[in-house]
């Protein structure tokens, strides 16, 4: 059986099916809207993220299961980076003709199985035709206490600079597949894990006074605290990036492991800034998370972001690195 054949009532009732009832959904799938509970006294938190094929991805390195789970994965990243708890979902495609069906089902499992492990509800959607390429978009929605949302625009001179995880493994395992290569490493690419659980503890203990999840790059993401915080600079310590036992292996064979840590993306790690009394919290909730917190630098008074290395101070680019003069 083809798209064709099934028609947009039949694939919205495939996808349907496989959708089961959910807490704070009064409404599901099939009506003109879906009828929502919020938790009394929350805010609601939104995002939505749009992966256009040839753009986004490349569907000769993605199975679709794959690319269905970073769907809603990079979804799950916005609420994380807000300290908020993921809630419900609407998932817009645009389909062209020659789509298989079991690539469909394989897509909607993936997504799905990213949702089960997040307990997050699909409850809506559109579904359309596409004349070129596969387009898929998710709105996704959270939930926080007013008090407890954390937001880009909290840093301060003076507040450290801290990540989680490892940054750079995306990059690592993107450079991989630009090179044919396949297996150990790019899933860190094709099926990153978004860090609600740490994003909503950092949030519950009143850590972070701004935070942002890594998708253009530690420096850009840095780059855009410090805007929307209205300071001047940060500087990062290199000697501090904690990297992966793979990364340090085989980032140098793939390229400078600065510029694959600082300015790759696509980590979906967070990167938060928190006052230096509070340093001291980090250890305990890594160890509680089984999450590397990393303290990487902190926030100056000098001109945007620099990163400090033995052989002097450089102002990262998206091209790599110039040499940072007259800091
Ligand atoms: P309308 O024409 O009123 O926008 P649709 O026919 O587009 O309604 O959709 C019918 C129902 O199916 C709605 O509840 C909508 O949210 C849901 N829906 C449509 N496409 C999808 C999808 N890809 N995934 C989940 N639900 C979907
Ligand atoms: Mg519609």
């Amino acid at each position: 059986m083809s798209l064709g054949d099934l028609g947009e009532f039949g694939l919205i009732r495939r996808i349907a099916d496989k959708v089961a009832a959910a807490p704070g959904v009064a409404l599901g799938i099939g009506d003109d809207c879906a009828a929502l509970l919020p938790t009394p006294g929350r805010q609601l938190l939104t995002t939505s993220d749009m992966l256009v094929e040839g753009v986004h991805f490349d569907l000769a390195w993605s199975d679709p299961f794959t690319l269905g789970r970073k769907t809603l994965a990079v979804n799950l990243s916005d609420v994380a980076a807000m300290g908020g708890v993921p809630r419900w979902f609407l998932l817009s495609l645009a389909l062209p003709s020659e789509l298989s069906l079991p690539f469909l089902d394989d897509f909607t499992r993936g997504i799905l199985s990213m949702a089960e492990e997040f307990g997050v509800a699909l409850v809506g959607g559109d579904t359309c035709a596409s004349r070129q390429g596969f387009v898929v978009s998710v709105t996704l929605m959270g939930e926080q206490l007013p008090e407890r949302v954390v937001t880009r625009g909290g840093a301060r001179a003076g507040d450290l600079v801290c990540v989680s995880g490892f940054p750079g493994d995306s990059a690592l395992g993107l450079a991989k597949l630009r090179r044919g290569e396949r297996g150990e490493g790019t899933l860190r690419h094709l099926d990153p894990l978004p860090r609600v659980s740490a994003g909503l503890a950092l949030a519950e203990a009143g850590i972070p006074t701004a935070m942002i999840d890594i998708s253009d790059g530690i420096a850009a993401d840095l780059g855009h605290i410090l805007e929307r915080s209205g300071i001047s600079g940060a500087r990062i310590d290199a000697a501090l990036l904690p990297f992966s036992p793979l990364f340090k292996d085989e980032a140098p064979r793939y390229g400078d492991p600065l510029a694959l840590a600082l300015s790759g993306g696509e980590d979906y790690e967070l990167l938060f800034t928190l006052p230096p009394a509070k340093k001291e919290l980090l250890p305990p909730l890594a160890e509680r998370l089984a999450l590397p917190l990393t303290v990487i630098g902190e926030i100056d008074a000098g001109a945007g972001v620099r990163v400090a290395t033995p052989e002097g101070e450089y102002r990262p680019t998206s091209a790599g690195y110039d040499h940072f003069s007259g800091c």
